[in-house]
């Protein structure tokens, strides 16, 4: 049961909507949700969709097949899912959430992850956001992946650490990098856990707004695994097109 508030007004343009919709279906219609796309059983991405060489993998015929990235290479991270596309409509909401501020866009997204969540609550001990690094921090004033992961975590009941993970250097936003290998290095070592002990033996769900690469949030994983995690799971809401 969500207990999350929406405004009357469209959150993706502003117009009017009824009370029990939470998007005009205009917005609605705009919005590829990826629940029931066939997709890679380890990174998620639906198969076909984005022409890209890796995309297809094995083919993608049944449930449980790879994409070709994950066929030839391995992520830090179990599982990564995402509700929806990133294209359309979502574009410009979490644009508006993630860089103007709106808190109602927030809402509206937590609630798109609540409501799409792909995994069993009971499969996580703690659900932690991608950090920002202090200096993004104090430019943009709040983190867009903590809103996400609080909401979430009341949503569905799991505890949640905002502060479990810490970006200890800043690096050049990842969308101004082209090539997957150098967003990886981007990256590298630019996540740690605060508490050593506090993710030992423990499932960890990752949450962020948009998955392009996956090499922010394998770095997440990779630093929650190194502090002794047991799995590391990661749920964004948009999956984008990359190279
Ligand atoms: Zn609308
Ligand atoms: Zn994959």
């Amino acid at each position: 049961m969500l207990d999350l508030v929406f405004p009357q007004t469209c959150p993706g343009c502003d117009s009017a909507i009824e009370d029990n919709e939470k998007l005009c279906g205009d917005c609605l219609s705009g919005i590829t949700f990826i629940s029931g796309l066939s997709s890679c059983a380890r990174c998620g991405i639906p198969f076909g969709f984005y022409k890209s060489k890796n995309d297809y993998g094995d083919g993608g015929k049944n449930e449980g097949h790879l994409c070709g990235r994950c066929l030839t290479g391995s992520h830090s991270f179990s599982k990564a899912r995402s509700i929806a596309l990133y294209d359309g409509k979502l574009v410009d909401i979490i644009y508006g959430f993630k860089y103007r501020g709106n808190p109602g866009l927030g809402d509206f997204l937590s609630g798109l992850l609540a409501g799409g969540m792909p995994y069993g609550a009971d499969e996580f001990d703690v659900i932690v956001p991608v950090p920002l690094h202090i200096n993004k921090l104090r430019s943009r004033e709040y983190n867009q992946s903590a809103v996400l992961a609080k909401n979430l975590s009341k949503s569905i009941g799991v505890k949640h650490d905002l502060f479990g993970l810490k970006k200890t250097r800043d690096t050049m936003p990842q969308f101004e990098i082209q090539k997957e290998e150098a967003r990886r290095k981007n990256v590298r070592g630019a996540f740690s856990v605060t508490d050593p002990d506090a993710f030992s033996g423990k499932s960890v769900l990752v949450v962020d707004d948009v998955f392009t690469t996956g090499s922010t949030t394998d770095e997440c994983a990779r630093a929650l695994l190194k502090a002794g995690a047991s799995e590391v799971r990661v749920l964004t809401v948009a999956r984008a097109r990359w190279a």
